[in-house]
């Protein structure tokens, strides 16, 4: 008891800062890049090397049940220290950092009391972090900064979710007097490459609800993503010696021209924010005789999505009624959904993590995703999974960095989902 006594004196803050942040530069030394050519689970070996180092480490705080999957699916359990059953939360982070940049050879720096000025990262390669391009610097004036030597992404998404969730588990174990249900941690490979979810064994991670701690600024809290299909077009042509083409050639370029105008010009990704919803071009190639467009179609309104999907296939159907023959088709499939329509029935989800980020001293802020997460897929395999920040800034390339503060913030909500949770149980 004196022993334990005096090991909680000792475990203060700085203490616990101290511990994140070397957990977290520890785990940025791993190359964990993804890869979306393998067609393998995970996309690549070097992440399964940094997911038994996290084993150990989970086994080294004294989490239990811990197993990892050939896979690379890292699970593990905090148990419950009450008297009683109350719902089983989890979460979540991945492992992998993006295809778009290196994270080999990761040499972190930490600029201390930032000032609000330029920061160099190499001075040979001129690779300067400005807060003239990065205006978000500015907010964190008088932080302690973890920048890259401008060579590499840093990796703090989401390397700094599993350090937070890593440490909070640390800290709930050394405070047995915060009590708490039973807690399940997730570290899932191939994020990045939108693979996180699709071999997660909800059945076997067995949480009620989930958070997954990945993405940027500190407040951010999200329930809300696209609806999303992909669309291949596909223009037949026919071809003949252009001397004699005449009322013959039916150029399948040109056709596929009329079918791109015949959506709306500003219903882009250039030309929408927020709410709005867009059909996007991502891929065009083409000759005489075929031509191939491919398209992503999003919306986080249920039915507007629905009627971008009919407008697609009406103009399609216009230009074949048009040239009457059937040389445009439409090869359209979903691909996730809005998890709010998931987490909508069960809004404690959100409370909670509200209050948990107000008694941390953090202003939530909820904003809907442009794009998708690994928690939208959880939510429609069962696991209601809204997102919280981990803190990083200006992911996947080199200008990444991530405030030490954003970190041990992030860190105390999780430990106060876990003390709230219990609260309301
Ligand atoms: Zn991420």
């Amino acid at each position: 008891m004196v022993e334990k006594e005096h090991k909680n004196i000792q475990y203060n803050t700085y203490q616990r800062i101290m511990n994140v942040i070397d957990r977290f530069l520890n785990y940025v030394k791993f190359d964990t890049q993804s890869d979306e050519l393998t067609n393998t689970t995970p996309s690549t070996p070097k992440q399964m090397v940094f997911a038994r180092f996290l084993k150990e480490e989970l086994e080294a705080i004294g989490l239990e049940d811990i197993t990892l999957d050939d896979n690379g699916y890292l699970f593990a359990t905090l148990p419950s220290n009450m008297d009683h059953e109350i719902p089983t939360i989890g979460f979540i982070s991945h492992m992998d950092t993006s295809p778009d940049m290196s994270g080999k050879d990761v040499k972190p720096r930490i600029v201390k009391r930032y000032d609000g000025q330029d920061i160099v990262l190499s001075a040979d390669d001129h690779i300067v972090l400005s807060p003239s391009r990065f205006p978000e610097l500015l907010d964190h004036v008088g932080e302690d900064l973890i920048v890259t030597d401008g060579h590499t992404l840093l990796g703090a998404d989401d390397k700094a979710g599993i350090a937070e969730i890593v440490e909070a588990m640390n800290y709930l174990k050394q405070h047995p007097e915060i009590k708490h249900g039973k807690i399940r941690v997730g570290f899932n490979p191939d994020e990045e490459i939108g693979l996180g979810a699709h071999k997660f064994n909800v059945a076997q991670f067995g949480a009620d609800w989930a958070y997954t701690m990945d993405g940027g600024e500190v407040g951010e809290l999200e329930f809300e993503n696209f609806n999303a299909a992909a669309a291949k077009v596909t223009v037949t042509g026919t071809n003949v010696h252009p001397g004699s083409a005449k009322n013959k050639m039916v150029n399948s370029m040109l056709v596929a021209n009329e079918f791109i105008a015949a959506l709306p010009a500003d219903e882009t990704p250039s030309t929408t924010e927020g709410y709005e919803g867009f059909f996007h071009l991502l891929e065009m190639k083409g000759e005489v005789e075929k031509t191939e467009l491919s398209y992503i179609i999003r919306d986080h309104d249920r039915a507007k999505f629905e009627a971008r999907k009919q407008f697609m296939l009406a103009a399609a159907q216009q230009l074949n009624d048009a040239h009457g023959e059937q040389l445009v088709t439409v090869d359209m499939h979903d691909q996730y959904y809005n998890m709010r329509e998931k987490i909508e029935p069960q809004m404690h989800i959100i409370d909670i993590a509200f209050a948990a980020m107000t008694e941390a001293g953090v202003t939530p802020k909820v904003s809907a995703i442009r794009g998708g997460t690994d928690g939208a897929q959880l939510s429609f395999m069962g696991l209601p999974c809204p997102n919280i920040f981990a803190g990083g800034l200006n992911f996947h390339g080199k200008y990444e960095f991530v405030p030490i503060q954003s970190i041990e913030k992030a860190m105390k909500v999780v430990i106060k989902i876990a003390e709230l949770t219990a609260r309301r149980y």
